[in-house]
């Protein structure tokens, strides 16, 4: 479990932290190779979290794209309607391994505070989850889900609040009640082992790729797709497969056609430190974090993991940033010809991955993460499909 990526990762937190990271960094690397501790986290991800996921070939959006076959990763099924539970279930199991009886969460979107709370109901852990004002008004149906799954949600009134906001309140809450409270990160950012622990827990995505397009179409895929906020799903995606000749893409929310900015940090950010990891950020010139502009709330965050800071400058995995407008796109593709109502985050990584299809040929075969169901995303997708009828 590597501390760093290259220059990138590491761990800038206050002298508080440390221990707790340490110790953390310590019981996972046990947890892992228990037989128990696996056998547990199979058991609740196939019997309560729905796994293995399907790896579906989407034929007619196969014939609009023209080219390469366009295949699935039905992450959007799995409980909850996200990939946020793979991770969700590994941390609550391994807080409740180390004894801690209580777990807090920050959420943006409410989709981690959601996983995190059906999870601290599963295993019997008392949930408290930090979300911004801000979120908390955009995403009132899940802080209703969150409540009635049991747990607490602590409205968070400072800087912008919204998700950076409730990061930094997590993280005070943590230096607190360390020695009685598991901080449950919902993506592979953070002060290590939090890169580290939640690419693994994820990395459950591209290992069923790779076993899945083996039994599907012979060989692994010549190019996996998949979208980047924080980047869990996507370094779950790319972890299994980047010692092998699989292309990677990963794909940015470039924001309103006009915003120089979006929520691409990898495509548009500069290397800084952020929630105690050196990375990718959206900066200014004298190093204040900027506000991100994206309709998908889920990529809306200023930072990336640190692993995928040094995959782009390896060249290892590529990344783009896709446009409002082109994801709402791809969300129509998606349910006109498939039947399928992807969450908004993915569809970026649809329109991605349709583009690079029509340049390939037939032969090849692009997989792409569909790492959530829309159902939360309708309101927004309405939205905007009558102002543009206006
Ligand atoms: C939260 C979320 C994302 C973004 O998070 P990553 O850590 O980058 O995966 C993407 N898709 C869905 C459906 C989400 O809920």
């Amino acid at each position: 479990m590597g501390r760093r990526f290259g220059p990138y990762g590491g761990a800038y937190v206050p002298e508080t932290l440390v221990p707790a990271l340490d110790e953390l960094a310590s019981e996972w690397r046990t947890a892992r190779s228990e037989p128990s501790f696996r056998a547990e986290l199979r058991r609740y991800s196939t019997t309560l979290g729905g796994r293995p996921t399907p790896l579906y070939f989407a034929e007619r959006l196969t014939r609009r794209a023209g080219g390469a076959e366009i295949w699935l990763k039905r992450e959007d099924l799995v409980h909850g309607g996200a990939h946020k539970f793979n991770n969700a279930l590994g941390q609550g199991l391994l807080a409740r391994r180390m004894g801690k009886p209580r777990v807090i969460a920050e959420t943006g979107a409410g989709q981690h505070g959601v996983a995190s709370a059906m999870i601290g109901a599963a295993l019997g852990l008392d949930t408290v989850v930090y979300m911004g004002e801000v979120d908390m008004a955009r995403q009132r149906p899940n802080v209703d889900r969150m409540r009635l799954l049991g747990a607490r949600v602590v409205p968070v009134r400072s800087g912008s609040r919204t998700l950076k906001d409730a990061i930094n309140a997590a993280l005070r809450d943590w230096i607190t009640n360390v020695r009685t409270t598991h901080y449950l990160l919902g993506s592979a950012v953070g002060p290590h082992p939090f890169p580290s622990i939640v690419a693994e827990l994820q990395s459950v995505i591209g290992r069923e790729i790779r076993t899945q397009s083996r039994r599907a179409f012979g060989r692994l895929p010549d190019l996996a797709v998949a979208c980047v906020g924080g980047g869990s799903n996507a370094i779950g995606t790319f972890h299994p497969l980047r010692n092998t000749g699989v292309e990677l893409l990963g794909v940015e929310a470039g924001g309103p056609a006009r915003s120089r900015v979006g929520a691409a940090s990898l495509t548009r950010g500069r290397p800084g430190i952020l929630h105690g990891a050196y990375t990718y950020v959206l900066s200014d010139a004298d190093g204040q974090v900027r506000e991100t502009e994206s309709l998908s709330a889920g990529l809306d965050y200023a930072g990336v993991g640190p692993e995928h800071a040094w995959l782009r400058d390896t060249g290892r995995a590529r990344y783009v940033a896709v446009h409002d407008d082109d994801a709402l796109r791809a969300f129509r593709w998606l349910a006109e010809d498939e039947g399928i109502l992807p969450a908004l985050e993915p569809a970026h990584a649809v329109f991605a991955a349709v583009r690079a299809a029509r340049r390939r040929p037939r032969t090849q075969h692009v997989v792409v993460t569909l790492s959530g169901r829309g159902d939360k995303d309708l309101e927004v997708v309405t939205r905007a499909g009558r102002a543009r009828a206006r």
